[in-house]
């Protein structure tokens, strides 16, 4: 609940990337945790059971065995028990199976998944019975703008529709939505308040799912994934929504919505082959603020990502994580200890160092929403330290030239190497609002340093500032702990940004090797913003040896790279044709990003904050990790129940979207040509970014 709806201002939200910041020293416009009424997650304390494993939460225990499947729905059937095979599990028990062929045809016409209309669509009373056996939890939800359109038969009002638009980029407003993919661009725009985008003077339901499972338990994640995969509709995951390209929706299919499955559980202490120590358990549902705030009650710190919305077990995780700790503690993926799954075949396991080990090792990186639907993750957690943050930011004005300027930033990313050397995360911007440039560091967080170690860190770069004639004020600020460091440093971030295209790209340390290899960078970085572009920018370190030497399939460009970039841009006209806008964004990819990626060869891009149209995605986000990947998921999804558009196996499908824009909007079906993985660069050696 907010205490107050402030967030970006509207005049930078028309500029900013997908994160739209507000800037940091503007607190009176931005919205920090402290001013949210805290939300307690249930925090209990478990202990491992003799043979090592961690007990279930009371949710996951009610998962239903295959064999007692008929057991266990023919009393909730009753009448209606002649649709019992809709929620068979699958023969195939696919963990413990060796790789059965992967099947590449759909029950749809033109082999594509089964869509509404189409006359192998469920029956309403199919959709009757999954309602039956989840216990009413399935939802055929509108949008929720269609409280602005007469056309969708379900109740309108102008008020409704106004606070509508006003709340369009609070988070808080947007996540207890079943629907929403927070991403308007690649839902297809067919449904807003008429006051940010109206096309058509109608609402549609578009890239939102049709139907939605609304998950307190294991068992219906189960029957929802056996109802999919028997009916062969597309299922979809959703925790929160928050994944740049819109994974989280699609046309036409029912989706799995686990964003409220919130316990978490402290292991005082935990030991597998490698590990001793203290951990904890975390269900799907748990967002960043609700974990820092429950580990701050035991003096715990656990990694999440800086946006306090992001859900810290579902797509965060799974797709490797970025943390303000990631430069002391490695990728959130290297946290994992274990999870618990529901496959394809609909059946719960246990994904570790023990148990479906190859499950385990793509779960932690190789992305969500592709190997089955994880319900909880087990982590290691550090204890608490001290943090001491520095914000500051200058622009250009009257003293100050766009050629000061450049090198003024210039100068900041000289201090790379010692940064990321240091454990030092930095999360800053640069815009160029038509001339007028802005740097803003939003913060420079110290973990683990005092104000002494920060400033002799920091302070050549203001005596360079100085010497520039660029006035900054820093303002440093020492914390006993990470909860209050990270609750002053990190503002909610808006969400639903109107149009924008990003793209993300790690740059190595190799970048910096020499002043040539440097000037080369930086001259093309500077491009970048002259032509319009902001940059939001990470100065980061997340070695395989800080990550405590995890054998994982997270990106090994995260291990090689010391800054983290993302640009993008708001597409000019969203009016414009499907056809137009793809142009344009084809642009982008080839253009701009196609500079980024010459300066940087054979590293890669985050797939969480990735571009949609991403070349050899296959690499870009998962370097050479990426065949042992799709072996994984040949066999833990013979059925190719699970697609995410630029996830692993994602090459042998496509979205036909309805505009022709890369979007959600339209059936997903097998693709005719694959585009498949080639090898960018030599095959990774853990740790070869220490030698
Ligand atoms: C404002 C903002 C700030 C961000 N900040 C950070 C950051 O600091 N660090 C960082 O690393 N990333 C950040 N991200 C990116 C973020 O990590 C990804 O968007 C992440 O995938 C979100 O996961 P989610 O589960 O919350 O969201 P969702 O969009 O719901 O899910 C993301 C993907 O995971 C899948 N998925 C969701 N739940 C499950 C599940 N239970 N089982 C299997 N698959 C599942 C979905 O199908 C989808 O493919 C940010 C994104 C935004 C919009």
């Amino acid at each position: 609940m907010l205490a107050s709806g402030l967030l970006a201002p509207l005049w930078l939200a028309a500029f900013v990337l997908a994160r739209q910041l507000t800037p940091r020293d503007a607190k009176s416009n931005a919205l920090y945790l402290d001013d949210i009424e805290p939300r307690d997650v249930n925090l209990k304390i478990i202990s491992p059971a003799p043979d090592g494993r961690v007990p279930l939460f009371s949710w996951e225990t009610t998962s239903i065995p295959p064999q007692q499947l008929s057991g266990t729905l023919q009393s909730k059937l009753g009448a209606v028990g002649q649709f019992l095979s809709i929620f068979e599990f699958a023969d195939v028990d696919v963990s413990a199976s060796k790789t059965t062929p992967p099947t590449y045809n759909l029950q749809g016409p033109g082999n594509c998944k089964v869509f509404p209309g189409d006359v192998k669509w469920p029956s309403p009373a199919s959709w009757a019975a999954l309602k039956l056996v989840t216990g009413g939890a399935l939802l055929k939800p509108l949008p929720q703008a269609s409280v602005c359109y007469a056309n969708t038969g379900g109740s309108v009002s102008a008020a409704k529709c106004q606070a509508m638009a006003k709340s369009w980029t609070d988070p808080f407003a947007q996540l207890d939505d079943p629907l929403e993919m927070l991403s308007a661009l690649y839902q297809g725009m067919t449904c807003q308040p008429p006051a940010i985008f109206n096309r058509t003077n109608t609402c549609l339901q578009g890239g939102y799912p049709t139907y939605v499972v609304k998950i307190t338990n294991v068992a219906q994640i189960q029957l929802a994934i056996n109802f999919a995969r028997n009916t062969g509709i597309r299922l979809v995951i959703r925790n929160t929504g928050h994944d740049f390209s819109g994974k989280s929706g699609g046309a036409g299919a029912l989706s799995i919505w686990t964003h409220h499955l919130k316990d978490v559980a402290y292991l005082p202490t935990y030991k597998d082959s490698s590990y001793t120590g203290s951990a904890i358990k975390v269900g799907v549902g748990v967002q960043g603020f609700e974990l820092y705030a429950a580990m701050d009650k035991l003096s715990l710190v656990a990694l999440g990502g800086e946006c306090p919305t992001v859900g810290t077990a579902g797509g965060w995780i799974q797709g490797g994580g970025h943390s303000p700790v990631s430069s002391l503690w490695g990728m959130g993926a290297d946290h994992a200890l274990g999870f618990e799954v529901v496959t394809a075949d609909g059946r719960l396991v246990t994904a570790n160092k023990k148990m479906n080990p190859d499950l385990y090792w793509a779960l932690r990186g190789g992305g969500g929403g592709t190997f089955g639907v994880v319900t909880s993750v087990i982590m290691r957690v550090h204890k608490d330290i001290p943090v001491t943050a520095v914000s500051w930011n200058y622009g250009t004005g009257p003293n100050v030239t766009a050629a000061t300027f450049s090198a003024a930033f210039k100068d900041y990313l000289t201090t790379f190497p010692e940064g990321a050397k240091n454990g030092i995360y930095s999360y800053w911007n640069v815009f160029n609002f038509g001339g007028a440039m802005t740097f803003s560091m939003a913060p420079y967080f110290a973990a683990g340093k005092s104000l002494a170690e920060t400033r002799a860190l920091i302070e050549p770069h203001f005596t360079k500032l100085k010497s520039l004639g660029i006035p900054v004020t820093p303002k440093y600020t020492t914390f006993p702990g990470f909860h209050a460091a990270y609750n002053a440093s990190f503002p909610v971030e808006a969400v639903n940004n109107k149009g924008i295209v990003t793209a993300s790209r790690m740059f190595p340390k190799a970048n910096w090797a020499t002043p040539q290899a440097f000037n080369t960078m930086y001259t093309a970085l500077w491009a970048t913003i002259e032509s319009g572009k902001a940059i939001i920018g990470y100065n980061i370190s997340p070695t395989w040896a800080r990550g405590g030497k995890q054998d994982t399939a997270v990106n090994p460009a995260w291990r090689t790279g010391i800054a983290y970039l993302i640009t993008g841009f708001p597409h000019a006209d969203l009016y414009a044709s499907g056809a137009e806008l793809l142009a344009e964004r084809e642009n982008f990819t080839r253009g701009t990003m196609e500079s980024w990626r010459k300066l940087t060869p054979g590293s890669g891009a985050y797939l969480n904050e990735g571009d949609r149209i991403q070349p050899n995605f296959q690499w870009a986000f998962w370097g050479s990790h990426y065949p042992r990947l799709l072996e994984i998921k040949k066999r833990y999804d013979p059925f190719n129940l699970f697609y995410a558009t630029t996830g692993v196996g994602s090459e042998f499908y496509e979205v036909r979207s309805e505009t022709g824009y890369p979007d959600e909007n339209g059936r997903l079906c097998v693709k005719a040509r694959p585009e498949m993985y080639f090898a960018e660069g030599p095959e990774y050696v853990e740790g070869s970014e220490d030698a």
